[in-house]
């Protein structure tokens, strides 16, 4: 198929219309086969849950293209079992994993027009989402669903190379000790926005989530998670039960432990105690990593290894998972899944 005439490498994250998206009605206790469809807009009742009371959930992932010319996914069968978990926390039916990864294959193919070329270090991004549809008023789960898949081409990271940014620590929580954290729901994320635009107006890229219960250990770095590397090598990420879980984060611990042979380990990461580590970094996947120059909490500014240098194990650990998931580095078994 003919690629579609544009400038792979100067692509941000914005939204692009692609041609087909993928759609699915779930009504009287069922899915239906779902459609690709080409209209963008989607029309529901005024009284749709997901309008009101934040019933709603989504996934992100990305389509890349290897240097043999396939287009591969990575890990979709993690996006779809977490976004069970989100159905199965806002009470809305989940969809079956193979039918997630098929819609996904779907809409990829339907645009591959749209699907940035091996090199250009652009990526075809993926939104699944689920939402409450049908006529309702009061505080009650929907009668009906959407299940919706679109996708667009987005811009590499980093645009000459990976340089870190500064974070800034807010006294915002994000979710609860034990609320809706863990989950991909849109209320975090409405909750999030206030906080971010704070830390973007003092001139950081975002801001970073204590744990809600105490307020003295890392949990969040905006919409990332964190980890540090320590200055005896080891590869350390927060647990708590308000961290959504990164698959990039576990695909890191992987990466860590068996690609490069380090000691890893979830645990609390004290805000206070930050000088223990040597480098540390947001991941998810929009970025993979965005190293993490230097942290600010109650005015004081803490430098990791460089405001203006990346450091070599983060760079090492981004250059081993972005090689998996453009088809240059083996795989583990099972995290790689053909389009074409
Ligand atoms: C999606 C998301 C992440 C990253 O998850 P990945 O699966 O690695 O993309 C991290 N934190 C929050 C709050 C998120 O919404």
């Amino acid at each position: 198929m003919e690629k579609n005439d544009i400038k792979w490498s100067e692509l941000g994250f914005s939204y692009i219309k692609t041609d087909k998206r993928y759609i699915s009605y779930w009504k009287d206790g069922k899915w239906d086969d779902g459609q690709l469809v080409e209209d963008n807009k989607i029309s529901i009742s005024e009284g749709s849950t997901c309008l009101h009371y934040g019933q709603e959930c989504f996934e992100g992932l990305k389509a890349y293209s290897t240097k043999d010319g396939g287009i591969q996914l990575f890990r979709p069968d993690e996006n779809a079992k977490r976004m069970q978990k989100s159905c199965e926390k806002v009470l809305m039916p989940e969809v079956p994993v193979e039918k997630f990864i098929d819609a996904c294959m779907q809409v990829v193919k339907a645009n591959e027009a749209y699907v940035p070329p091996y090199g250009t270090g652009a990526t075809f991004y993926l939104r699944p989402f689920v939402i409450g549809v049908g006529d309702n008023i009061g505080v009650r789960p929907a009668p009906e669903y959407i299940f919706g898949v679109f996708g667009m081409p987005v811009g590499p990271y980093f645009k000459g190379g990976m340089t870190p940014v500064n974070f800034v620590t807010t006294d915002v929580d994000r979710a609860a000790p034990y609320g809706t954290g863990k989950n991909k729901v849109g209320g975090n994320y409405a909750a999030s926005l206030q906080s971010h635009l704070e830390a973007v107006k003092r001139g950081f890229a975002d801001c970073i989530y204590l744990d809600p219960l105490t307020h003295t250990k890392i949990d969040e770095v905006g919409a990332a998670n964190f980890f540090g590397v320590t200055k005896d090598n080891k590869f350390i990420t927060p647990e708590s039960t308000s961290i959504l879980p990164s698959i990039t984060k576990f695909s890191l611990l992987h990466v860590a432990k068996e690609y490069l042979n380090m000691e890893v380990m979830e645990g609390d990461v004290s805000i206070n105690k930050l000088d223990k580590f040597a480098e540390a970094g947001a991941c998810g996947t929009a970025a993979v990593i965005t190293p993490i120059g230097g942290i600010e909490h109650n005015g004081k500014m803490h430098v990791f290894h460089s405001e203006t240098e990346v450091g070599p194990v983060t760079k090492k650990l981004y250059e081993t998972l972005y090689g998996i998931q453009m088809g240059d580095v083996e795989a583990p078994k099972g995290w790689i899944y053909k389009v074409k």
